[in-house]
């Protein structure tokens, strides 16, 4: 099992859809909590870091692209 990574700006997928139908979200700001942005609608929620990793799928989009792929 891979342990999930994931940086400011980068684009992930989360297993619940958001109610705007999107499930892509934009990480826009890393702490203790984790705001994240729907690029459907761009609303922004801050959710707490563990909270975060349970509901990411997946990162769909790295904001540093050198890495993207194996
Ligand atoms: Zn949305």
């Amino acid at each position: 099992m891979e342990r999930k990574t994931f940086e400011l700006g980068d684009i992930v997928q989360m297993k619940k859809p958001h109610p705007c139908g999107s499930n892509e979200m934009e990480i826009i700001r890393m702490g203790m909590d984790i705001r994240i942005k729907c690029v459907g609608c761009q609303h922004s929620v801050l959710i707490p870091r563990a909270k975060f990793e349970k509901n990411m799928k997946k990162v769909l989009r790295h904001a540093n692209t050198n890495d993207e792929n194996p």
